[in-house]
Order: structure tokens, then sequence, then C-alpha cells
């Protein structure tokens, strides 16, 4: 088994401390002492990493918090079940960079083992299941690169000359297919294109936009390179949860604002208070399953409009044993499918489990969605056995995933269509008044479909409170 290099070795453990645990527990300790009124009353909904985040920090200020979930579960797109006696992350799973993520400080307070994970420790197989051999690949890699590094040299004339913007895939296409490639060193290509841009943007290529994939927050994750959770990444969501007042099965129907105070009426019962920060992730805004009254402005409509949900599927596949090369973190299927199965994580280098997640994205995670699971299954031992042959067991144990039709997700994270752009983020974020306030990861125009953009975008909208109110 690979040594596993965890955050905390070697490391100073006083650097990695959550500045905001340290200032929450100092104002609620401070609170304590003083014996103050209760202040204002909150209503937080949606008890995801953004609700959370807002809930403890308004919490820590002295306000009266509760949250309203509507599943039976916290932590929305965070979401780590059990594969046998092994934690799983269904949702989000990695910590996108360690240097000032403020995830990292939390997994310091709430002692949260991390395993460091290298994307480039990966095996590339064709659409027949042979492994490409490393030369191959790094000249495919090398041109992949070269398709990427064009489309953003067409990004910047557009956007010195104002052209109107155009898809990914025009982009794409504008770049050429490269030289003398074989059918098969195309689709390898095309893997290598998809899994840099679409699996991250968990959307297909012909539905984003040129202008804004090279726009203002390229290169923006943090550094220090990438984390897995061995024990999930629900650890985070647990230690945030811990003292607030949540309620679970409480779904939101409608959200009602005046100049007093904001009704929220759910399927157990109204709740009246002085404010409410939203939470509810973009898919649900764009389902308009929750009334607004008054409706929300047509501004903060057109943008919910106009940015776009992905959609990201996981396949998890437990077997008896491990019949793939132990030590390879990433294996990467350069089907002639778009979308279909292009990342797999080797969960046993960080778990010791012989446990495969298998993630499609864009419209085949749709198409996907749509079958049984026992079907998806199949296809994806399909792909399994097609790489590992015979020696690839029966799964013992396995898990699907529907984050595009769940009610109270629709989708994966947000990005940025044709037809959008970064400004849309912000008109999310405005209040309403003075009483309605917006939070979540397409709130953040900078740290969006994170995890930390979640967290931040609860801290933001805590603090627009506690201004506001003076
Ligand atoms: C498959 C997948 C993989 C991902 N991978 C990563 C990753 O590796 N790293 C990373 O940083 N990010 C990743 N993300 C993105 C990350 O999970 C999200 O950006 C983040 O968790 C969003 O948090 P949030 O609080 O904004 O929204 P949510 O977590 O969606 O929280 C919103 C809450 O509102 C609740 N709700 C919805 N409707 C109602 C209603 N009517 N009434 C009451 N409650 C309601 C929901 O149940 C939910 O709990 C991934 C996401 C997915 C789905």
């Amino acid at each position: 088994m690979r040594r596993r290099d965890f955050l905390n070795t070697g490391l100073h453990a006083a650097a990695l401390t959550s500045v905001y645990s340290l200032i929450w527990n100092r104002r609620e300790a401070a609170g304590c002492s003083m014996s103050t009124e209760p202040e204002e009353s909150v209503v937080v909904i949606g008890a995801g990493v953004a609700g959370l985040a807002a809930a403890r920090d308004l919490k820590s200020r002295g306000y009266r918090v509760i949250i309203l979930e509507a599943r039976n579960r916290i932590g929305g797109r965070v979401w780590t079940t059990k594969l046998g006696d092994q934690p799983v992350d269904l949702g989000a799973q990695w910590l996108e960079g360690v240097k000032d993520n403020p995830i990292t400080g939390l997994c310091a307070d709430f002692e949260i083992e991390l395993a460091q994970t290298r994307y480039k420790n990966s095996a590339v197989y064709d659409d027949a299941g042979q492994r490409v051999d490393d030369r191959t690949r790094r000249r495919l890699s090398g041109e992949a690169r070269r398709r990427l590094a064009e489309t953003r040299k067409l990004n910047r004339q557009l956007v010195q000359t104002d052209q109107p913007d155009i898809s990914m895939a025009d982009a794409l296409r504008k770049a050429g297919p490269g030289e003398g490639l074989t059918e098969q060193e195309q689709r390898i290509v095309d893997w290598a294109v998809s899994w840099w841009l679409e699996a991250t943007e968990a959307e297909d290529a012909r539905r984003l936009s040129l202008r804004h994939y090279w726009g203002e927050t390229e290169g923006d994750s943090f550094g220090g390179g990438p984390r897995l959770f061995p024990g999930g990444y629900g650890q985070i969501t647990d230690g945030l949860a811990k003292g607030l007042d949540i309620k679970l099965e409480h779904t939101v129907q409608v959200i009602e604002h005046n100049r007093a105070e904001v009704i929220v009426t759910t399927n157990q019962g109204v709740f009246r208070v002085d404010r409410a920060v939203v939470t509810l992730p973009l898919g649900v805004l764009k389902a308009a399953t929750v009334k607004f009254v008054p409706p929300l402005p047509e501004q903060k409509r057109q943008a919910i409009g106009r940015l776009g949900m992905g959609v990201a599927h996981k396949v998890v596949l437990r077997f008896a044993e491990v019949f793939w090369p132990q030590d390879v973190e990433y294996f990467g299927y350069a089907s002639g499918n778009r979308g279909q199965f292009v990342e797999w994580v080797n969960m046993y280098p960080y778990t010791g489990k012989p446990i495969l997640s298998l993630w499609s994205q864009g419209d085949f995670a749709r198409t996907l969605e749509k079958r049984p699971a026992e079907i998806v299954v199949k296809q994806a031992m399909g792909v399994v056995r097609t790489i590992f042959g015979a020696a690839a067991g029966d799964p013992v144990g396995t898990l699907v995933t529907r984050w595009g039709s769940d009610p109270f997700s629709r989708g994966a994270y947000s990005n940025l269509p044709l037809g959008s752009s970064y400004d849309d983020y912000d008109r999310l974020a405005e209040p309403v008044g003075d009483r309605l306030f917006f939070a979540g990861e397409a709130t953040d125009r900078v740290h969006m479909a994170t995890v930390h953009g979640a967290f931040l975008s609860g801290v933001r909208e805590a603090n627009r409170i506690a201004k506001m109110a003076g």
C-alpha cells in the first residue's frame, strides 16, 4: 500500500487551527459572561455547509437561530454514507488545496484525518480497455494541453475585440483536431480535455462559456495540493452542526417578508422571525419550488435563469478484493461516449478498502439518473470488466447518486454557461431589503461550486446581518 501522508504530519498544528472557530468560541465565551438580552431571531434555510456556517456565526453573536432542513440529514451536497464499514462520499470529496482554505482549519479543530492525493498518479485506458502507455499518454496529454491553450488565446481575442461569446466546444473545434492523430488517439485527447474541463464543471463543453471559462477566477484554487477525507467529508458538517438547533424534515414552501418580519411556511408549521438566510441550491431556485412573497426581484430571477447547474454522477462499487493496480490513485476511461465514467477514484490507497468511485458528468450523468440503479451498476461493471477482464469479481456493495433529480439539490454545482456572467453570482448574493439574505456556493463569484465557497458565503451573510443590525 502507498504510504499515506496526512496533513498534520510535520506541520505545526497551531498554524492550522481555524480562525473561524477561534472567533466563534471567543464570542460565545464573552456572550456567556455578559448575560446579554436575547437578540434577533433568524431562520437559516438549509443545513448544508453555507447554512451551518451562517448559523454558527450568528449564534456566536447571540442571535437566536433555527435551521430548517428539508431532508432527514444535514450536510446537503456534502453527504457521507457507508458502504459496509467504510464511510463513502456521495457528494463533495476533495479539499481543493489546503493553504489558506478555511476548511483546512476546521479539519484541525475537528481532528479530521486528511489524505494527500495526486491526480498525476493515474492510468488511462482506451475504449477497448487497453492501458495507454506512458509515452503515448504524454504525447496526447500535450495535445490536449495545446487545445486548451488555444481556447485561452481565443478567449483573449474575444474579450479584447469584444466579440460575442462562444461555447467551449466551439472553441475546442476552432483549436483544431491535432495533426495526424488516429481515431483512437483523438478519443484519448478528448478524454483528457473532458477530465480537465467537463468533469470540473459537471457540464458538457457545448454549454460552457468561453468568455468565462478563462475568466476572472482562473487559477483561483488554494495552493498546497488537494486532499481526500478517508473518514468522509461529513465530519466537517457534523462538526459545524454541533450545538445548533436544526429542524430536519422541515421543507420550506413559502418565504414571505415584509417590513416587520419574515414568515416561513414549512410542511410542519410556520416560523415568524426577524430575518432569514436562504441557502437553497441554485437548482432549487431554478425549479421555483419555494415561493417568495413578494416574488424575488427581476434581476435576481434573471441571474438564477442564466447561471448553470451541472450534474456530476457517482457509481461507488465495493469489491471483496482489489483486482486493479492498487497504488494507482485515479483511472481514466477514454470511451467514445462523452461524459461516461470519465474519472475513477481508487479509494484503496486512502482507506485500505477495495472501493472504486466512478464519475460521469453533464448529459451522460443526466441519462444515468433516469435509469434504475441496478442497470447503472451493470453498465459500470461492463466497463470495469472491459478494462480488468475476468479478474473483476461482482461488487459486494454499490451506491448510485441522483443529484440532478433530487428535489433538494437539482444538480451538483453551479457553472457559467453561454449568456451568463460572474455578475450573476453577485446578483444571487444580494439581499432583498433588510430581512432576506442569500448564501450558498452559487453566491460566491470567486469560490463558486465548492465547499469552501459555500462556507465563506455563510459567514459573509452572517457578517452582513450583524452589520445591518448595527
Ligand atoms: C457529486 C458532487 C461532488 C462535489 N465535489 C466537490 C469537491 O470535491 N470539492 C468541493 O469543494 N466541492 C464539491 N462539490 C460541491 C459542494 O458539495 C457544494 O458546493 C457545497 O456543498 C454546497 O453547499 P451549500 O450549503 O451551498 O448547498 P447545499 O449543500 O445544497 O445545502 C442546501 C440545503 O438546503 C436544503 N434544502 C433544499 N430545498 C429545501 C427546502 N425547500 N426547504 C428546506 N431545506 C431545503 C438541502 O436539503 C440542503 O441541505 C461537489 C458536489 C457534488 C454534488
